[in-house]
């Protein structure tokens, strides 16, 4: 079978790679302790699920509108005109099977041959993929441990081109658990109000930050709103990874446009999960709240923990819920090192090279694992640490 050349373009996502070489091991007896994948190791709120199981009783099990029901669509235009401080409707809302297909589509839908795109590197791996998919030119925007994983503004000026077309921007930030100071946000807003870019903000861990202060979104500096996809969605927030169901704040005729693309790959979003949507963004929010209250405890104990193993340096991550510690002083290669913790010391995390060519040097460990399992974690480390010699 010939494939057609543009699925030599498309990349993949190494937590579902490393998950399934995982679970072939515990397959053959060996316990493994899961620091691969993002996704919180909570259960989706009680009350979301009984709206769901509401919604299946109520008879939502047939098509929807393709952007979405009305009433989600009306739910998140208020939401994220109250996080927000901007005046949104439920025309610029598109809801989708996870925030994953608004990446997909816009990107689809704006990038062209010749275009240029910046994307945080490292950084989720789907952002490159989908750039070469569409056939633009990724460029690189390095994210740094010696600036805190935040933005060099400086380095971000000086990738933009009159041929910039999209610019990515993931704050708080997978991997690293960065953010970007609101300042920074600012001088980002004022270097591209004149030009003709949007901005692919995905803000899927905005609520998952254990500062003092939100993180600032682009989306809400004067002019910006206009030129933003706002890319959000459930699965982290909620708990809710496997329900799919996400969504996209943007200019109305790029709603047309994904639209477009939804209708002509799945027609729409299953209907009672998105009745669970509404219930989980007007319904309480104490379970999100517990949620990151215990992400940030366990950020502080697995990162200080991380941080007494020989050859490694981990910073405080202000956000997301992964820890991306500096292994060089290991002097091990660290797709070597990654192997290495999962066929000998049972735990599986992922080389930091796999979110591109600036996260060589670093692991990533999701701390969305209990308490127990991330000090086992740790322990099970420090036990194959005599592997390497660390630079003292
Ligand atoms: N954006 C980032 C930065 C992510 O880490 C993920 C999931 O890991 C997504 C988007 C996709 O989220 P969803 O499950 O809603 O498709």
């Amino acid at each position: 079978m010939k494939f057609a050349e543009c699925m030599s373009r498309l990349g993949g996502e190494s937590a579902f790679e490393v998950l399934t070489r995982a679970r072939a091991l515990e397959a053959t007896g060996r316990s493994v302790i899961h620091l691969e994948i993002g996704e919180p190791d909570f259960a989706t709120p009680p009350h979301i699920v009984e709206a769901a199981k509401r919604a299946l009783d109520e008879g939502w099990t047939h098509y929807g509108p393709t952007p979405g029901l009305p009433e989600l669509r009306e739910a998140i235009a208020v939401h994220v005109s109250g996080t927000h401080g901007i005046q949104v409707g439920r025309e610029n809302v598109s809801a989708t099977p996870g925030a994953k297909p608004i990446l997909f589509f816009s990107i689809l839908a704006l990038v062209e041959p010749g275009d240029e795109a910046i994307y945080p590197d490292p950084g989720f791996p789907i952002y490159e993929s989908m750039i070469r998919f569409a056939g633009g030119t990724p460029v690189p925007m390095p994210i740094e441990e010696a600036r805190g994983f935040s933005f060099d503004l400086n380095r971000f000026r000086d990738r933009l081109t009159d041929k910039t077309r999209l610019v990515i921007l993931n704050s708080p930030h997978n991997p690293t658990g960065g953010a970007i100071p609101r300042e920074d946000i600012a001088a980002l807003a004022a270097m591209l109000a004149d030009r003709d870019v949007t901005v692919l903000s995905d803000e899927i861990y905005a609520r998952m930050y254990y500062g003092e202060e939100a993180p600032a979104s682009i989306a809400s500096f004067p002019g910006m709103a206009e030129k933003t996809v706002i890319m959000d969605g459930f699965s982290k927030t909620y708990a809710m990874t496997g329900w799919r169901l996400g969504y996209g704040v943007m200019p109305e005729p790029l709603v047309e446009a994904v639209s477009k693309l939804m209708v002509n790959s799945n027609s729409c979003t299953a209907s009672f999960t998105q009745r669970a949507g509404i219930a989980a963004l007007t319904g309480p929010q104490d379970a999100v709240v517990k949620m990151v209250r215990e992400f940030h405890r366990r950020r502080d104990a697995f990162c200080g923990a991380l941080n007494q193993v020989p050859g490694f340096r981990c910073a405080l991550p202000p956000g997301a819920f992964y820890a991306f510690p500096n292994v060089t002083g290991t002097r091990m290669d660290s797709k070597y090192l990654a192997d290495l913790l999962l066929n000998e010391a049972g735990v599986a995390c992922l080389d930091g090279g796999c979110f591109g060519p600036y996260g060589k040097g670093y692991l990533r460990f999701s701390y969305a694992n209990s308490m127990d399992n991330l000090l086992e974690a740790v322990e099970r480390i420090k036990i194959v640490a005599p592997r390497w010699t660390p630079v003292t």
